[in-house]
């Protein structure tokens, strides 16, 4: 089972189309019992789709960073 901290480095290959068949299984079997993650999972979305629409060229890297700098300044850093 993947942990949280874990689950942020798979989403951003996630997103990036760079898991196997397997890990994708693991990331998904995750987000099925913890709703922190398919938040983190969802807003990550959101967040490149809304760097894209602005002309960034923005990757999923820059958009995870973001992220996790969110997380931390509202003190939510997942274990
Ligand atoms: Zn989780």
């Amino acid at each position: 089972m993947l942990k949280c901290r874990e689950v942020v480095i798979y989403a951003d290959h996630l997103l990036a189309g760079e898991l196997s068949v397997v890990e994708r299984a693991k990331l998904h079997l995750h987000l099925a019992i913890c709703r922190h993650c398919r938040r983190y999972v969802r807003q990550l979305r959101v967040l490149i789709g809304a760097l894209q629409r602005l002309g960034a060229r923005a990757s999923s890297d820059v958009a995870a960073a973001v992220m996790r700098a969110i997380h931390a300044r509202a003190g939510t850093s997942r274990s």
